[in-house]
């Protein structure tokens, strides 16, 4: 099926696994949102990483070639760091497992990071603000926010939260951040309702044979 037709997936409470759930199986067929060039531009969009402004430059400035290039380079991201979540979601993260992420921290260090001062005037009065900004070099840059949000991942969620939903088929990944810590379900609407119409009809079916 097209990523196009159907809107990515953010129900993972957590743009690390958000990122993760690019590729899923929402309905019958696999849906990959980062198949091309494209579609990382629009799933980057989509997901709030980069701004509409950057994402405009970045397209004007590189060939669909490199594009995708980029592309492939975030998807072999996304199997690199799922196979890292898989090992170790529902127990806390090791010391040692820092061993395991010098990918991350290489692409990390190609960051172009700078501040700028921003005044604005409210009722008369200047505000001054530092903000972050960010050179967008080449197509490359796309990937610095993405293992941003992959390397807070690993500093800020506690990993024992982090689940797989529960659907026999599905492959999405959460942050559990309820209070009870009872989440089951990637989303109620779909695969919290699937569970839901399966219980009942195996409740119809004992019923019925009893
Ligand atoms: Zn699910």
């Amino acid at each position: 099926m097209d990523y196009r037709q159907i809107p990515a997936i953010f129900v993972a409470d957590a743009p690390g696994l958000d990122f993760l759930n690019s590729i899923a199986t929402p309905v019958a067929e696999e849906i990959d949102w980062l198949e091309n060039g494209e579609g990382l531009l629009a799933w980057l969009q989509q997901a709030g990483m980069v701004a509409a402004v950057a994402l405009t430059a970045v397209r004007a400035q590189s060939s669909p070639a490199e594009l995708d290039a980029v592309a492939a380079q975030a998807r072999a991201l996304r199997d690199w760091f799922r196979e890292f979540v898989q090992k170790r979601k529902g127990r806390p993260l090791a010391a040692k497992d820092l061993n395991e992420l010098a990918p991350l921290n290489q692409l990390l260090e190609r960051d172009d990071q700078y501040a700028e001062i921003v005044a604005s005037v409210t009722d008369g009065e200047a505000i001054f603000e530092l903000r972050t900004k960010r050179r967008w070099k080449s197509a490359e840059s796309l990937l610095i926010p993405i293992a941003e949000a992959l390397a807070r991942l690993v500093c800020d969620e506690d990993f024992t939260q982090v689940k797989a939903c529960e659907g026999p088929r599905c492959t999405l990944m959460f942050a559990d951040h309820t209070r009870g810590h009872a989440r089951r379900w990637c989303s109620m609407a779909i695969c919290g309702n699937r569970a839901k119409v399966a219980a009942h009809r195996k409740r119809a079916r004992e019923q019925h044979s009893s």
